[in-house]
């Protein structure tokens, strides 16, 4: 028995080595909603098959049938392929979606029919919330591209887009209700945002928006000069721009406005409200100026917080937030680094902690925090911790990369496991500084999807080579094609200007690559777009070594 292998790895599969053959019109079968949801995904994920709905069960060459009775978890999906027709049990679409996801990749051209492979199969992710933050705040990603992004997201089965949409440059959105601009004047459209959320819906991913309080506010705070702290007639300190006031009921009643709109354009259960990096006493300017000034203070008082407790005011700040966002049925989930976790957090538990690093010295509460205490103190948490799942860092090896999930580091006791719901990589992108995504992310949704998927190890071999060769390019793919060895690595190229680009092991000879990307990108789909993006990268690679031989 040869095991099949596809991305992300299936958990249990058992088949004979065989193929049957489908015709060139494979012809499916549904008699329920998730299902036919889910077969109209084949147009994405392999949209160089033709695929046909029947009425009838017997004229099928594919049923997808959805049994509430199954005992299977969420997501879950089996395909029983030992002959015709396959059948495929799911109990929500999820497990639907999965499983077209799983079939896409199962096609094989063999002449003038499609094999697919004798074979049982029985699937189910590992982490509950796989999860990818894509940057519109720094880097308005054009809508094609996202739809792009998306499908390749689906196909790698994650269920989470967090759209990092405000930050201290701008906001993402043309806002109806708040006059905040965007970086470069850049911004979607509410209709170009509901696309975006249709889109990932129809796709099986939900989005999660983030606009950030109080730190990274700068633009916002230019704007709405009362959300900045006043200064006390005593103190010479000038206001920061970078976080708002805290009591200052300005700041709050922008921030209802802005979640509001938001909660009305995303219909997910999650809302992301940022608070990271809040006290950076290594830039001076980005440190509170709650303590001096004449609002703050007052609020302190009034509500008998220390005003010199930079902590104790951030509680007070995002309780009032939660409040804002509960009150708009959704739940609230932010970044960790200000959580002063050590002690016992005067916030709700039912809180989402995105777990992203224990503060850098200098930048907020580090003595005796640690990820386990958030655990401890009772939080879920998804882990995007910033080492293992930062992806525009040059850090991640492939070895490094292939052996996280979201439970095994940073330390804690395993007993808390359940508590960690996921996680996943974290594309931060100025396409103006780096730019470098339009190679680098489509390996490293690929990589992290099969991660959050399968949590079991494996070695990035020559045959997990082959599969994501066919994973990225599509059913076309010649079966002993695999990209990754021209490049060395399985994370791509990741920094433009060339730096820790590629492996010191990648081929110096990438003739035969250009070559099958050049046949692959005909294809009009996903694949074949990306076959050029890689194709442009290749060309950039041998340019740079006919500058310097020795470049790597
Ligand atoms: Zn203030």
């Amino acid at each position: 028995m040869v095991i099949i292998m596809i991305i992300p790895r299936i958990h249990n599969e058992k088949n004979t080595g065989s193929f049957f053959t489908l015709p060139l019109v494979i012809k499916t079968f549904c008699a329920d909603d998730p299902g036919e949801r889910a077969v109209g995904l084949f147009r994405y994920f392999v949209p160089q098959a033709s695929f046909m709905k029947v009425n009838s069960r017997k004229d099928a060459q594919i049923i997808f049938e959805c049994r509430y009775d199954l005992d299977i978890t969420d997501e879950a999906y089996t395909i029983s392929a030992s002959s015709l027709p396959i059948i495929v049990r799911y109990r929500d679409f999820g497990g639907a979606r999965n499983a077209a996801a799983t079939i896409a990749q199962l096609l094989k051209r063999g002449g003038a029919s499609y094999l697919f492979p004798n074979t049982e199969i029985e699937d189910a992710p590992d982490a509950k919330m796989r999860m990818i933050l894509l940057d519109p705040a720094r880097n308005l990603i054009p809508m094609p591209r996202m739809k792009d992004l998306l499908i390749m997201i689906a196909m790698a089965k994650f269920n989470f887009v967090h759209l990092h949409l405000s930050d201290s440059e701008g906001y993402a959105i043309k806002s109806d209700v708040v006059h905040f601009p965007g970086h470069y004047g850049l911004q979607y459209t509410k209709d170009e945002v509901r696309e975006i959320v249709r889109f990932a819906s129809m796709l099986g991913i939900e989005c999660i928006p983030e606009v950030e309080f109080p730190g990274h506010g700068t633009t916002l705070v230019e704007e709405y000069p009362d959300t900045r702290c006043v200064p006390d007639i005593t103190s010479d300190v000038t206001p920061t721009k970078w976080n708002m006031c805290a009591g200052s009921e300005e700041t709050y009643r922008v921030l209802e406005l802005l979640y509001t709109e938001l909660a009305e354009l995303f219909p997910g259960k999650l809302i992301h409200v940022g608070t990271d990096e809040i006290d950076m006493k290594d830039h001076p300017e980005l440190v509170p100026t709650w303590h001096c000034c004449s609002r703050c203070r007052e609020m302190c008082e009034r509500e008998g917080i220390d005003p010199d407790n930079v902590t104790e005011v951030f509680y007070y700040m995002t309780r009032r937030v939660y409040k804002i966002i509960t009150g708009l049925g959704k739940r609230m989930m932010l970044w960790n680094d200000n959580i002063d976790i050590a002690k016992t957090p005067e916030l709700p538990r039912d809180i989402l902690i995105d777990f992203w690093r224990i503060a850098a010295p200098n930048r907020g509460p580090r003595e005796g925090c640690t990820y386990e205490r958030f655990l401890e103190e009772g939080f879920e948490v998804v882990n995007c911790h910033f080492v293992e799942t930062y992806v525009e860092r040059n850090r991640l090896t492939d070895e490094q990369l292939s052996k996280w999930t979201p439970h095994n580091v940073p330390e804690h006791d395993p007993k808390y496991n359940r508590q960690i719901l996921g996680g996943g990589p974290c594309a931060w992108d100025d396409p103006i500084t780096s730019g470098h995504f339009e190679w680098s992310l489509p390996s490293s949704i690929m990589l992290f999807g099969d991660r959050l998927w399968n949590a079991a190890e494996y070695g990035y071999d020559s045959e997990y080579g082959r599969a994501c060769s066919r994973w990225m390019f599509g059913i076309k793919t010649p079966a002993d094609f695999n990209m990754f060895e021209a490049f060395g690595i399985f994370q791509q190229p990741r920094n433009i200007d060339g730096r820790r680009m590629w492996g010191n092991k990648a081929a110096t000879d990438l003739a035969p690559t250009d070559a099958v990307l050049a046949q692959l990108e005909n294809d009009y789909s996903v694949g074949g777009r990306l076959a050029t993006a890689y194709r442009r990268s290749i060309k950039w690679l041998n340019e740079k070594r006919a500058e310097n031989p020795d470049f790597n």
